[in-house]
């Protein structure tokens, strides 16, 4: 009995042991997101991007990441940092327009920095509330102008700002002592969405984009490792969804379809299209877009597809309009001749997925796996920091905790 005693007793002691060495600051783990905007899920596999296969190698790769609808830049990080769909965030688009004040959200800095159009809570505050620091080298919602919503640090988004001194920003914030630390870092890169947009996703100048950022990845990588903290960062690289190519002769001329007997607003985000017309003349304008419904789905509002978990968004306009992949709305028959891509279409088509991969002493290590969705990023953030998630999101860890370390 005694002897069972102190056995118990030296169990207990050993283990508060361990849990105190866990718990101490500079063993604690460190998370760094990087998306890779519009690196569509085929990419890797093209050669150009070396360090992607050798993480591949040392972690996960899962199939395909999959976007929410509208597949665009916005709504995707938002819904990867929040785990909610857009309905719920509230960033249907990368523009739009709430219909009872006027106010426009779009990407101008005077727009995004809004806190009223977030919705629900992004990562960073959920980290806030358990006294986690957390930084991002830009990430859409990351610079809202209500102090206690954003991260500890930020950087106002600067479209031209070198890649490499976006890297050096985050290797400075991993030498800060571990008392100022951030433990979950975010980064962001566009070359593969812009480069895609403007030359097509056969060009070169692709390829060229993901050796770039491929060897962004390499540069932070190597400087995780000079900083002798390999053993204690988790790198997640993903992208928020794929890329179409489109062109002149796969063209949906608006005026057209709508004529010229109503007067409907009109938002043309070239894969999608948002009318908004008098009630009264909702019905007949319908009609004729649904006589004339080819390579598009055209939707009244309350009728939009139910797996696009979309039409419960207050701001949404009468009627909906999603052009049939590889296809473009236009209005009088113009084409930008710099866009040969795009993307914003139906959140299943291949087109659309992006990538995932991970590393890192909680993550798999030579791991493939199906499709991943990317609202169930969140809770995987809130299990690697073991922290709870906020309650009624969309996502579900059950879905990818499976890429995690037992
Ligand atoms: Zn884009």
């Amino acid at each position: 009995m005694m002897r069972k005693t102190y056995l118990f007793i030296a169990i207990l002691l050993l283990s508060s042991l361990t849990a105190f060495k866990l718990e101490s600051k500079d063993n604690e783990q460190i998370v760094i997101l990087v998306s890779l905007d519009g690196f569509r899920w085929d990419y890797p596999d093209r050669g150009y991007s070396p360090k992607l296969k050798e993480i591949e190698e040392q972690g996960v790769r899962a199939l395909t990441l999959q976007p929410q609808f509208p597949s665009m830049t916005f709504p995707n990080h938002y819904s990867i940092i929040t785990g909610l769909v857009p309905e719920k965030h509230g960033i249907i688009a990368n523009y739009f327009l709430n219909p009872i004040t006027g106010d426009t959200f779009s990407l101008r800095h005077a727009h995004v920095s809004q806190s009223k159009w977030y919705k629900g809570e992004a990562f960073w505050e959920t980290a806030r509330r358990y006294g986690i620091k957390t930084a991002a080298y830009f990430w859409p919602g990351s610079e809202m102008d209500l102090e206690y919503r954003r991260p500890d640090y930020f950087e106002s988004y600067e479209h031209e700002r070198p890649y490499r001194t976006r890297v050096a920003g985050v290797i400075e914030w991993l030498k800060l002592p571990d008392s100022l630390m951030p433990r979950f870092i975010m980064l962001y890169f566009d070359e593969t969405d812009s480069k895609a947009h403007s030359y097509g996703t056969d060009s070169k100048e692709l390829n060229q984009g993901i050796t770039r950022v491929d060897s962004m990845i390499a540069l932070l990588d190597s400087g995780i490792k000079d900083l002798g903290l390999s053993e204690r960062v988790n790198l997640i690289i993903l992208s928020d969804h794929g890329m179409a190519d489109i062109s002149s002769e796969r063209i949906i001329n608006l005026n057209d379809l709508i004529g010229n007997n109503s007067k409907p607003s009109v938002y043309n985000y070239s894969t999608m299209a948002m009318i908004d017309t008098h009630k009264d003349s909702v019905g007949i304008l319908y009609s004729r877009l649904k006589n004339n419904e080819n390579r598009f789905k055209v939707y009244k509002k309350d009728e939009i597809t139910e797996r696009y978990r979309y039409k419960n968004h207050p701001y949404l306009p009468e009627i909906l309009l999603i052009a049939d992949n590889g296809w473009q709305f236009v209005q009088n028959n113009q084409t930008s001749k710099d866009r040969l891509a795009a993307h914003g279409y139906d959140n299943k088509v291949l087109d659309m997925q992006g990538i995932f991969f991970a590393k890192g002493p909680a993550f798999k290590k030579n791991y493939k796996c199906n499709t991943l969705n990317n609202i169930d990023i969140y809770p995987l953030l809130c299990k690697l920091f073991d922290i709870e998630p906020l309650n009624n999101i969309d996502g579900n860890l059950l879905n990818i905790i499976h890429v995690l370390e037992e």
